[in-house]
C-alpha cells in the first residue's frame, strides 16, 4: 500500500486564482473536458480522489485499551490479590481470562468497524463530468485534476473546483463550520483573499444548496482543502450508543456488587468457616473474577454491527450503530409518497386542454393546437433525456413522463434543440412547486415556459389557450372548470401538472423569478400515473399490527395523496387531509393537538419546512419518529427526526448526508424491515444479557452454601473450576444468541417505550431468581448426591489424603457439570421472551448448536484430560453420574417453557377480560 502511495505524483503547484484560461492551460485541460483515456492516465498518475485515513495502524492502541478498560482493571486487581496471597495458579488463570477476553473483544470490535466501513461501498459518491465531449456520471473517486464537472443543487462537491460558468449556493460548514450558505460564481473576481473565501472556488466536502455551475477540478484526494484538514485531525471517536451506555452502567453495577460480595465473603469465610485469611482472599478474588461481566459490551457492539451489515444487504444503510436500536423503538413513520410508496416510474395517463380530455393509452393522432402547445411547453421546460425509448431515459421521473407525453402529442423532445433555445432556467422549487424556463425561438422572440402544481400555476395565469390555440381571458368559469378537472384526475390517484406559457418581447429576459412567472397563459394539464410499489401494502399492514403509525407527507395534490394512501391501506376512506393553507393557519400547539386527535392524517402540498414542524410536534409528544426526505430543504427535518431516512437513488447528496439511514432502493418496505431488524436486535441483546447474567446465581450459591454452613459442607466448586466455567461456557453460546432469528409476534406488539431500559426488573427476576436459582438447585443436588453416596456426612474431612477426597473431587466435578448443563437449558430458555420454543424451532439457531457443541468439547477436556484434572481438581465421572446430568437442560428449559406458557395464558385472560 505504502509504496503505491509513494508512486503517485503530486499535482503541479497551481494558483487556482489565476485567470481561468491560464488555469486550464496549466491543468492541460479545456472547457470541453478531458478525454476518457487522458482521465484514465491521470488517475494512475495522481491517484484516486479519496481521503486516505491516517493512523490505520491504530490496533496496538486498541489492543492496549482492551487490557486497560475498567472491568479489566478490576480483574487485574483480583490477579494481584491472588499473587499476594501466594496463589500463582489462580492468578495465572485470571490473567488468562483477561487475555482471552481482550483478544476476543478486540477481534469483535475490529469486525464491527469493518462492517461499518464496508457500508461506504454500497453507496459510492457520484459526480457528473464532461469526458470525450459528453456528460458522464462517474464515481467521485475517479475524478482527476483537469476534469470539467457539473454541480447542481443537492450535490456534494467531490473535489476542489474552480468555477467556469454558472453560480451556486454552497454550504461550507464541513470546512469552515459556518452553516449559512454562501454564493460562489464564476463571474465574481476577488483580489487576494484566503482561498476558502475566494468567490470562484468550490471545495470538496461542501454541499451545493442551490443553482448550477460548471468548473474545472484543480485538486483531488489528499490535496484538497478537506484532505489537508483530514490529514491534520485524527479520526473522531464514535460516541457510544444509549444501549452501550446503559449496559456499561449495568456492568459496573454488577462489578460493584461483586466487589461488595467478595469483601463480605472474607469475614464470613474466616469466622464462619474458619478459613485462613489467605484462603478467604483467594475465594473472594476468584468469586470477583467469575462475576465480572467482561464479555458483555463487545458482544453488543458486534451484534449491532452484524445487524447493520444485514440491513445493508437488504437496502437500508444505517450510518451509526446506535441507530439500529432507535429503529427498534420507532413508533411513527412519516413518509413521502412519490418513490417511497409508489414506484416513481411515471407514465402519462391523460392530458386536458380547453378542447377536453385526451387519453394516452392509444396512439393519439391529430392533437388540437392547445394540446400541441401543452406538448411544446412540456418538452421545453424539462431537463430529462429520452434518447430512444424509455429504457435509456435519464432524469427526474416526473419530467421523463412529461417528455414522453410531449413526444406522443407530437412535440420535438430532442435535447439539442432544447439546449440551443434555452436562455434561462428557474429550478423546480419544492416550496413554490414550479419550474420555469425562458426559451428563444429564432433568436428574437422569447417565451416563458412554466410547469408545476396546478394550484401554483393557475393563480399566475390570466388567460387560457382556447381549443383553436387562441388565448381567451381566464375567467372564474374557466378557473372552476380547470380546478374540477384537476380534482377528477387527482382523485383517480394521478399526479397532475399544469403547463403555461407567455410570449416576451425580444431583449433582456426577466432576471427575477417573480417577473417571469406571472401573467401566464394556461395551456393545459398532464396527468401521470405512478403505481404503488409491490409489497408496500403488506408492509403497511405489518406496521398496523406493530403499533406503528404512518403519516404521509407529500408535495402532491391532496386528492392524489389520499387516493394513493387509501390504495396501499395507510388510511381508510376518509382521512384528514391537511393542505398547505390549513397548515399555515395552524399554531404549533394546534398542530400537536391535531396529530394527537386524528388517527389518520395526510399532509398534502406540504413544504419541507412543514416536515420539520411535524417531526418536532411528534417528538414533543414523546414519539420516536422516522422521517423520509430527498431534497436539500429536507435536511433540517431529517436531522431533527430520530431516524432521518434519505433516498439512495433519487435523493440528493445533502439529504443523504443529513440522514441516519439511506434506502438504496428508495422503498418504503425497507423502512419497515429496518424497524423489524431493530426490534429483533434489541430483543437479542436482552436475550444474551439474560444468558450472561443467569450464571451469577449458581456461582454465588455454591460459595454461600459453603460459607453459611460454617464449613460443615465442603466447597462445592473450586475457584479454578469457577473460572474454567467462566471461560468455557459463557461466550460462544452468548454470541450465538445474539444471532437469534426474529421471535414470532415481533411485529404484533406495540413499540418499546422511548425511556425503557434494556434491562427490566422482570428480566432480572427471571434470570437471577428463576433460571439461576433452578440451576443452583440442580447443581447442588448433583453435588450432594455424589457425596452422600460415598458415605459423606456433614463435617467430614474431604481434604487431600483423606479417604473421601476422591469422592469430593467427583462431587465438585458434578457441581461444575451441573452448572454447564443447567446453562445449556438456560440458553434454550432465553431464546424466546414470550413465545414457545416450538414456535421458532428448537434447532433453528445453528450458531447456538455449534456453540454448545464447542462448549461440551471444552468441558470434556476439563474433566477428562489429566493435566486439567490436576489443575482444576476435577475427576472423571462414571457413566452413572453423567446420566444424572442429562435431564438438567430439559428441566431448566422445560420449567421456563411452562412459566412462559402461564404468562401467555395470563395475558390472554387479561386481554379477554378487557
Ligand atoms: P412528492 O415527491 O411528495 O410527490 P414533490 O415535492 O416532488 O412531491 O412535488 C410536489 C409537486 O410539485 C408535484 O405534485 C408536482 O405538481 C410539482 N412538481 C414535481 N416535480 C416537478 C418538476 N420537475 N417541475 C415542475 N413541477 C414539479
Ligand atoms: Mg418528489
Amino acid at each position: 500500500m505504502r509504496s503505491q502511495h509513494d508512486a503517485w505524483v503530486r499535482p503541479p503547484e497551481l494558483d487556482p486564482e489565476e485567470a481561468a484560461d491560464a488555469l486550464l492551460r496549466d491543468l492541460r485541460s479545456s472547457r470541453g473536458g478531458l478525454s476518457g483515456r487522458e482521465a484514465g492516465r491521470r488517475l494512475v498518475q495522481y491517484g484516486p480522489n479519496e481521503l486516505r485515513r491516517r493512523g490505520k495502524r491504530r490496533w496496538p492502541g486498541e489492543l492496549v485499551r482492551q487490557f486497560t478498560h475498567p472491568l479489566a482493571l478490576l480483574l487485574w486487581l483480583a490477579a494481584a490479590l491472588l499473587l499476594m496471597v501466594g496463589s500463582q495458579v489462580v492468578a495465572g488463570a485470571v490473567v488468562l481470562i483477561i487475555v482471552l477476553n481482550a483478544a476476543f473483544a478486540f477481534v469483535q470490535e475490529l469486525q464491527a468497524e469493518r462492517a461499518v466501513e464496508a457500508l461506504a461501498m454500497y453507496l459510492p459518491q457520484r459526480a457528473t463530468v464532461v469526458r470525450d465531449g459528453a456528460h458522464r456520471e462517474v464515481d467521485a473517486v475517479e475524478l482527476v485534476p483537469g476534469d470539467i464537472v457539473l454541480i447542481e443543487e443537492g450535490d456534494r462537491i467531490a473535489a476542489d473546483v474552480r468555477l467556469l460558468g454558472g453560480a451556486i449556493e454552497v454550504d461550507m460548514s464541513a470546512l469552515t463550520g459556518e452553516s449559512v450558505p454562501v454564493v460562489r460564481s464564476a463571474t465574481m473576481q476577488d483580489v487576494r483573499v484566503p482561498v476558502l473565501r475566494a468567490h470562484d472556488l468550490a471545495f470538496s466536502g461542501t454541499n451545493c444548496t442551490g443553482g448550477e455551475a460548471r468548473g474545472v477540478v484543480f485538486a483531488t484526494g489528499m490535496h484538497t482543502e478537506l484532505g489537508r484538514i483530514a490529514a491534520l485531525s485524527e479520526r473522531v471517536e464514535q460516541e457510544p450508543s444509549p444501549l452501550e451506555r446503559q449496559v456499561r452502567r449495568v456492568a459496573w453495577l454488577i462489578a460493584a456488587v461483586s466487589v461488595l460480595l467478595a469483601l463480605a465473603f472474607i469475614p464470613v469465610a474466616m469466622f464462619g468457616a474458619h478459613l485462613s485469611l489467605t484462603n478467604a482472599v483467594l475465594f473472594a478474588a476468584g468469586l470477583l473474577a467469575g462475576m465480572v461481566p467482561e464479555g458483555l459490551l463487545p458482544v453488543i457492539t458486534l451484534a449491532l454491527a452484524v445487524a447493520v451489515r444485514a440491513l445493508a444487504s437488504r437496502g437500508a444503510l444505517v450510518k451509526r450503530l446506535s441507530a439500529v436500536e432507535t429503529l427498534g423503538s420507532t413508533d411513527v413513520i412519516c413518509t413521502d409518497k412519490t418513490g417511497t410508496l409508489t414506484e416513481n416510474r411515471m407514465r402519462p395517463a391523460a392530458a386536458w386542454s380547453a378542447g377536453g380530455r385526451a387519453e394516452f393509452d392509444w396512439a393519439s393522432s391529430g392533437a388540437s393546437p392547445a394540446l400541441r402547445a401543452v406538448a411544446r411547453i412540456a418538452a421545453a421546460c424539462n431537463n430529462a433525456e429520452l434518447p430512444d425509448g424509455e429504457s435509456e431515459a435519464a432524469g427526474d421521473p416526473t419530467e421523463i413522463a412529461l417528455l414522453l407525453a410531449a413526444t406522443r402529442l407530437g412535440a420535438d423532445a430532442g435535447i439539442a434543440a432544447r439546449e440551443a433555445e434555452r436562455c434561462r432556467q428557474f429550478h423546480f422549487d419544492p416550496e413554490l412547486k414550479l419550474m420555469t424556463t425562458i426559451d428563444g425561438h429564432d433568436g428574437d422572440v422569447l417565451s416563458v415556459h412554466t410547469k408545476g402544481a396546478p394550484e401554483s400555476v393557475l393563480p399566475r395565469c390570466t388567460r387560457i389557450l382556447g381549443e383553436d390555440g387562441e388565448p381567451v381571458p381566464l375567467d372564474d368559469a374557466w378557473r372552476e372548470r380547470v380546478t374540477a378537472q384537476v380534482d377528477t384526475f387527482a382523485s383517480e390517484g394521478l399526479r397532475v401538472l399544469a403547463l403555461a406559457e407567455r410570449m416576451l418581447p425580444a431583449g433582456q429576459p426577466p432576471q427575477r423569478r417573480d417577473d417571469a412567472e406571472r401573467e401566464l397563459c394556461f395551456a393545459g394539464l398532464i396527468a401521470l400515473i405512478d403505481p404503488p410499489r409491490e409489497g408496500v401494502a403488506e408492509a403497511v399492514a405489518r406496521c398496523r399490527t406493530a403499533g406503528i403509525r404512518i403519516i404521509v407527507i407529500t408535495g402532491d395534490h391532496p386528492l392524489t395523496a389520499a387516493a394513493v394512501a387509501r390504495r396501499v391501506g395507510i388510511t381508510g376512506p376518509d382521512p384528514t387531509v391537511v393542505t398547505a393553507e390549513d397548515f399555515e393557519r395552524l399554531s404549533e400547539a394546534e398542530l400537536g393537538k391535531l396529530i394527537r386527535r386524528e388517527p389518520e392524517i395526510i399532509f398534502a402540498r406540504a413544504s419541507p419546512e412543514a416536515k420539520l414542524h411535524i417531526a418536532e410536534a411528534l417528538r414533543g409528544d414523546g414519539h420516536v419518529v422516522a422521517m423520509t426526505g430527498d431534497g436539500v430543504n429536507d435536511a433540517p427535518a431529517l436531522h431533527s427526526a430520530d431516524i432521518g431516512v434519505a433516498m439512495g437513488k433519487s435523493g440528493t447528496d445533502v439529504a443523504r448526508e443529513a440522514a441516519t439511514m439511506i434506502l438504496t432502493d428508495d422503498n418504503f418496505t425497507s423502512i419497515v424491515s429496518a424497524v423489524q431488524a431493530g426490534r429483533r436486535i434489541y430483543d437479542n441483546v436482552r436475550k444474551f444479557i439474560s444468558y450472561i447474567f443467569s450464571h451469577a446465581t449458581p456461582e454465588i450459591v455454591a460459595f454461600l452454601v459453603f460459607a453459611l454452613s460454617g464449613g460443615a459442607i465442603p466447597l462445592p466448586l473450586t475457584i479454578l473450576q469457577l473460572l474454567a466455567f467462566d471461560v468455557g461456557s459463557e461466550t460462544l453460546p452468548a454470541l450465538a444468541i445474539s444471532r437469534e432469528p426474529a421471535e414470532p409476534g415481533l411485529m404484533d406488539r406495540p413499540p418499546r417505550p422511548r425511556g425503557e431500559g434494556v434491562i427490566r426488573g422482570s428480566m432480572l427476576v427471571r434470570t437471577w431468581l428463576f433460571l439461576g436459582l433452578l440451576v443452583s438447585v440442580l447443581q447442588m443436588v448433583g453435588f450432594f448426591y455424589v457425596l452422600v453416596r460415598s458415605g459423606w456426612h456433614p463435617g467430614a474431612q474431604v481434604g487431600p489424603g483423606q479417604p473421601l477426597h476422591h469422592a469430593y473431587q467427583q462431587a465438585t466435578t458434578m457441581t461444575f457439570l451441573g452448572m454447564v448443563f443447567g446453562q445449556i437449558g438456560t440458553a434454550f430458555a432465553v431464546r424466546t421472551q414470550h413465545a414457545s420454543l416450538r414456535s421458532i424451532g428448537v434447532f433453528s439457531n445453528r450458531h447456538l448448536l455449534a456453540g454448545i457443541a464447542a462448549e461440551l468439547a471444552l468441558v470434556g477436556i476439563f474433566v477428562y484430560a489429566p493435566p486439567f484434572q490436576a489443575l482444576l481438581g476435577t475427576a472423571a465421572l462414571p457413566p452413572g453420574y453423567l446420566v444424572l446430568l442429562l435431564p438438567y437442560p430439559f428441566i431448566v428449559w422445560g420449567a421456563d417453557e411452562l412459566r412462559r406458557y402461564l404468562v401467555r395464558l395470563g395475558t390472554r385472560r387479561a386481554q379477554l377480560a378487557t
